[in-house]
């Protein structure tokens, strides 16, 4: 069985649980239609289901191949990479004035889930590539984004994001490459980068680097950091590629997953200097790469949603059709198919719930993203975009945590054939694990959201997005479905747990900063729980309402609350009790 795009779920979560539908009414989108979006969907749909997820265990198998320099991606790639750039793919929420399509934030969100799912290696150049399209058109220089976006939307060419190096990685301000101003308005950048996804490969002419580098003046650690874009081949006057540029892949590394996309080592400056052009300012890249992260940590989580997707269909299916043991009331010699057992039930309806809360969480982050470009007003534009901070980390490290979960059911599922490579279960596995490591690890998203995101305006935020969930319990208790059974009280707890222990987190944050960062992580599943387990309910409100296929919905809303958002009160008393335990632990690890 390969991936299916699940675009009747995909569609309404869109439309319904992220609000596409109320931002089209309002006009939000010019005269984007509903029609439209179904179009675009089903589209990206074909080409993710029909010509990207049959390559993924090519990709899988062959890797990325490495010699002299060339790194070769594995057969059918090339292929079906032309297929991907000309559909415009690339360019779906791209500004128009550089060839893109200019659609919502949201739509691109979708197209990129379906994308991730059918093959997260694949997907992960076109990811950067999108991703660098979004700093250069804010913050490059005109000479810049007339040379080079144009054929990042195309897909003509791909882009890189070179911050790491082996003594920087978390801690981005230890980075030393070095760039010395040339004289002329260029400048010239020696040092090492480490695991550069997509940093070599055969798929486009030319590959458009965005390197963090540091000037010999400037001050140190993340104020004196400044972005620089390094083609690979730089451009003749034409605008074509070409002579090559000082950079080069030294080699590339064998990985536990993702074995399609190649993960490179750098080496700039062997020949004198790589020639790089400065992005926004001087010793302010941080704030440019930080464009480029806040895009590709949303794209992470939505690989996280689309891999723990395609490991819940390949677990349905399984367990439709292998049989074992007996349930009550069958013949002695029959055996039951395995998704007839109760502790098998709970495992898929897990990985079901967990799927479908991540997808809203991200999609509703891609809406706020939409209003804080698109809204009227200076100060509604600037409301959205608080909220998109906020929920940010919080789509990136629940959606890729949940990938594992999800995929680890997956591989339990199957017993025994889901350790085994045939059946793709153990592939998912292995390739949803980087999404928790990279683009700033979950800890770190944990870290920025609790020090960063919870004090913005003074609270004033994230007291709205709580009040905003409260309104969602106000809602489903009114409705008096009892199909929701004890929706409404579990979800109501957990907003009540997530408001108090914001509250104590933020009495905290200055005198005793270390007994926050303690709990940073449980606050972060608690809060995701609890805006999932809401938005999963306002979506199933939606789907009562609409008269639309709202069994579904309804099942695995009050799953995730009757049966994972009661976790919040655990994760409460973890993050309030248990953070002494975690700062006091020494002994604990002392061999
Ligand atoms: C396959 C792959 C592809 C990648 N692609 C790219 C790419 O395209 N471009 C790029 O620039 N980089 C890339 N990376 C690098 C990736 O972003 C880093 O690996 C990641 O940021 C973590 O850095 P590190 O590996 O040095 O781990 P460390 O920073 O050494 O972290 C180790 C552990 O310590 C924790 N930790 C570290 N600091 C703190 C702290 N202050 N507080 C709490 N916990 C902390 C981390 O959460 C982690 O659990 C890639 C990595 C891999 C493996």
């Amino acid at each position: 069985m390969t991936y299916r795009a699940p675009l009747a779920e995909i569609g309404f979560t869109l439309k319904y649980g992220a609000a596409l539908a109320g931002a089209i009414e309002e006009g939000l989108f010019g005269d984007l239609s509903l029609d439209e979006v179904d179009a675009v969907l089903s589209e990206a749909g074909r080409v993710a289901a029909e010509v990207i997820a049959p390559l993924n265990r090519v990709g899988d198998k062959y890797g990325a191949s490495f010699k002299d320099g060339v790194v070769t991606t594995a057969p059918g790639w090339k292929e079906a990479y032309k297929t991907w750039r000309t559909g415009g793919w690339n360019g779906v929420a791209a500004p128009a004035e550089w060839g893109g399509q200019a659609l919502p934030q949201t739509i691109a969100a979708a197209c990129a889930e379906m994308l991730h799912s059918s093959s997260v290696a694949f997907a992960d150049g076109p990811m950067l590539t999108m991703a660098a399209i979004d700093a250069l058109d804010a913050h490059g220089s005109d000479a810049l984004k007339r040379a080079y976006l144009e054929k990042l939307v195309s897909g003509e060419w791909m882009a890189s994001m070179q911050l790491t190096e082996p003594q920087a990685g978390s801690d981005v301000g230890a980075l030393r490459t070095r760039a010395d101003r040339a004289g002329d308005g260029t400048y010239r950048l020696k040092g090492q980068k480490i695991f550069i996804t997509y940093g070599e490969h055969d798929l486009t002419d030319n590959i458009i680097h965005l390197v963090l580098a540091r000037l010999p003046d400037a001050p140190p650690g993340t104020r004196g950091i400044s972005l620089f874009l390094v083609p690979k081949f730089l451009l003749n006057g034409d605008g074509t590629p070409g002579a090559r540029n000082d950079i080069r892949a030294h080699s590339v590394e064998h990985k536990l997953g993702i074995h399609g996309s190649p993960t490179c080592t750098m080496i700039l400056g062997d020949s004198g200097g790589a020639i790089g052009f400065l992005i926004g300012q001087e010793n302010a890249g941080m704030a440019c790469m930080f464009t480029m992260m806040n895009r590709a940590r949303l794209h992470v989580g939505l690989q996280g949603v689309g891999v723990a997707e395609c490991a819940t269909q390949l677990a349905i299916a399984y367990a439709r059709e292998r049989k074992q043991g007996r349930i009550a009331g069958m013949k002695s010699a029959e055996m039951a198919p395995i998704i007839a057992h109760p502790d098998v039930r709970r495992m898929l309806l897990t990985m079901r719930a967990l799927t479908n809360a991540a997808r809203v969480i991200c999609y509703t982050t891609a809406m706020a993203i939409d209003r804080a470009e698109r809204s009227a007003d200076e100060t509604t534009r600037a409301k959205w975009h608080d909220q998109a901070s906020l929920l940010t980390p919080v789509a990136k490290a629940f959606s890729t945590d949940i990938a594992n979960e999800v995929t680890s059911l997956g591989v339990q599922v199957h017993g025994g054939m889901g350790y085994i490579e045939e059946t793709g279960a153990a592939q998912l596995f292995r390739d949803a694990r980087i999404a928790a490591i990279y683009e700033g690890t979950n800890g770190i998203q944990g870290i920025d959201l609790v020090t960063r995101k919870l004090p913005l305006k003074d609270g004033a935020v994230v007291a709205a997005h709580i009040g905003q969930l409260r309104g969602v319990v106000e809602s489903l208790s009114a409705s008096n479905d009892p199909g929701f059974g004890w929706s409404a009280v579990r979800l109501g707890d957990a907003v009540e747990s997530l408001s108090r222990t914001t509250a104590w987190l933020l009495g905290r944050l200055d005198k005793e900063p270390d007994t926050a960062l303690a709990g940073a992580t449980p606050y972060l599943r608690l809060f995701a729980l609890a805006i999932g387990g809401c938005l999963l309910a306002q979506e199933a409100l939606a789907a009562l309402r609409l008269g639309a296929d709202a069994a579904a919905r309804l099942a695995a809303a009050r799953f995730f609350a009757e049966n994972l958002a009661v976790q919040a009160g655990a994760l409460e008393r973890t993050v309030v009790e248990g953070a002494s335990g975690v700062l006091g632990a020494e002994a604990a690890l002392a061999s």
